[in-house]
């Protein structure tokens, strides 16, 4: 990197916050990606950690003036690629602007600034605020506000609360070009123009950085239980799930595991499942604000599950129980991780989860290779982990491109979108282009060029090279 430049990024944010040799930048270079299909990083880089807004927006005019692309980074827990560096850049992480975290209680929100990470959201409202929670989970607890934000960041509680973009209700965000937007706010409806917060969210660090946010919170509920529901045929597992949504319980989180995927997460935690038999299982929460409230949506759950099919209900009722069933749940990724060649996350119309899983199943048949399918079948986005044990590397890698190709064409087929919650990055910019229609493209190609003219920000991710 040019001297000039780390010197004139020192100048604003002081010498100790800026990274430049390779060993120190190497930490910043990847996210959780599958290195199998991330592209190598750039590594003529150089690391930037301004403090405040303030410092965001000069470190963007300087790099405006100089015309040197800038890769945002929050907690680097992207499965796209969406922080990889594919050009000499600057990257800014946002590990330093972390200083605001203030709830509301009388707006019912919470406004953080972007390096806050979801764990300390979480740890905060646990230890400071009795009544109000954050209602998602949308990631791994490393996450940023900011990232999450930017991500639109989805998980397993999406069935009954949505995503981020339901609860992001104003942010402030440094454009390319260095001018500072305030959008949004706390109120409720807001018609005023387009609306540019939303096209911010979900745009992965490409349309401008997200300094602070501020998102809503929910009334605490009294209390969850966690049914573990064993089936020996998975697809009437699967099946389960809409006579779920239509019975008028709404779950918090219905998951969908295959045996392997357990077994996977009971390797990763040394914890042991609840239940022993069963080919598949659903992973259902339920909240409410009572005990009475629980028993009686549980009851009504086993009830729909029994009739399709389940061998068995395990009921946890205890905090502990529920905590050791979502840690094995959590680190199924961990245990599957060397083996996975990428964690697919096709998103498909609920109606359609059934048919998405089984016929993804015969296409992995077809190739010879295992696909671990498990996750948020409540909301149709059931992840997939195509397993390249027994192969050789040169093996794999010349049939799974047709794979990949053959799950996306089913998910088109079915209604469905080729990523529901990990987004486009890096990874998956090509499969953009061919999913979607010519218009499409060049409004999204539009849309970029006119908050980054000079194509500066987070270059060669989601739609522009
Ligand atoms: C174990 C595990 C479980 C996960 N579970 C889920 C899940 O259930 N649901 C889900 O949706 N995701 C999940 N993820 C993915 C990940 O946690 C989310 O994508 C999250 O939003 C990334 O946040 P981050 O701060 O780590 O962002 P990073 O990885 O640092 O960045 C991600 C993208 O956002 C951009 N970005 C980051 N911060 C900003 C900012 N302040 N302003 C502008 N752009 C920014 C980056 O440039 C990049 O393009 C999971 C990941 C792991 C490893």
């Amino acid at each position: 990197m040019d001297p000039k430049v780390i010197e004139g990024l020192k100048s604003i944010v002081g010498p100790n916050y800026v990274i430049s040799d390779p060993e120190g930048v190497k930490p910043y270079l990847l996210d959780e990606t599958s290195k199998n299909i991330c592209p190598e990083p750039f590594l003529d880089v150089v690391v930037v950690k301004p403090k405040n807004t303030e410092e965001v927006s000069k470190v963007m005019k300087f790099a405006y003036n100089n015309e040197i692309p800038v890769v945002p980074r929050g907690g680097g827990t992207g499965l796209a690629g969406g922080v990889v560096p594919i050009k000499p850049s600057i990257i800014l992480s946002l590990e330093r602007i972390k200083e605001k975290i203030e709830v509301d209680k009388g707006n019912l929100t919470m406004t953080c600034d972007a390096g806050v990470t979801l764990g300390e959201i979480l740890e905060h409202l646990e230890k400071n605020i009795e009544d109000l929670w954050f209602p998602l989970h949308p990631g791994d607890e490393g996450a940023t506000i900011g990232g999450l934000a930017a991500c639109n960041a989805g998980g397993a509680r999406a069935v009954k609360y949505g995503v981020m973009r339901n609860y992001v209700a104003g942010m402030t965000v440094v454009l390319p070009t260095g001018e500072v937007l305030r959008l949004g706010g706390k109120m409720v409806k807001n018609v005023t123009g387009y609306n540019l917060m939303h096209l911010l969210i979900g745009s992965e660090g490409t349309l401008g950085i997200i300094t602070e946010v501020t998102f809503r919170l929910r009334p605490k509920p009294w209390g969850t239980y966690t049914l573990v529901v064993p089936y020996e045929d998975p697809n009437k597992a699967i099946e389960t799930v809409p006579p779920i949504l239509r019975s008028g319980v709404i779950p918090l989180a219905i998951e969908y595991i295959e045996k392997e995927g357990i077994e996977a997460g009971e390797k990763a935690t040394g914890e042991k499942w609840p239940v022993k038999e069963g080919q598949a299982f659903l992973m259902i929460v339920l909240e409410g604000m009572s005990e009475e409230e629980l028993l009686s949506m549980s009851e009504k759950v086993a009830e729909i599950c029994q009739g399709h099919g389940a061998t068995d209900i395990f009921l946890a009722d205890t905090r502990r129980q529920q905590e050791r069933i979502l840690k094995i749940r959590s680190l199924i990724y961990e245990g599957l991780k060397d083996e996975t060649v990428e964690i697919l996350d096709v998103g498909v119309p609920i109606a359609s989860i059934a048919e998405f899983v089984n016929e993804s199943r015969k296409i992995g048949e077809k190739y010879g290779m295992k696909i671990v399918q498990y996750g948020h079948a409540g909301d149709g986005n059931v992840h997939q982990h195509p397993l390249k044990t027994g192969f050789k590397e040169e093996e794999w890698r010349e049939f799974y491109p047709d794979l990949k190709k053959e799950i996306f064409a089913l998910a088109r087929r079915l209604g469905g979108t080729l990523t529901a919650e990990h987004g486009i990055g890096l990874i998956k910019r090509e499969d953009l282009l061919s999913y979607l229609s010519e218009e499409e493209i060049r409004l999204m190609k539009g849309i970029k060029s006119l908050f980054d003219p000079k194509n500066l920000l987070n270059p060669g991710k989601v739609v522009v090279l």
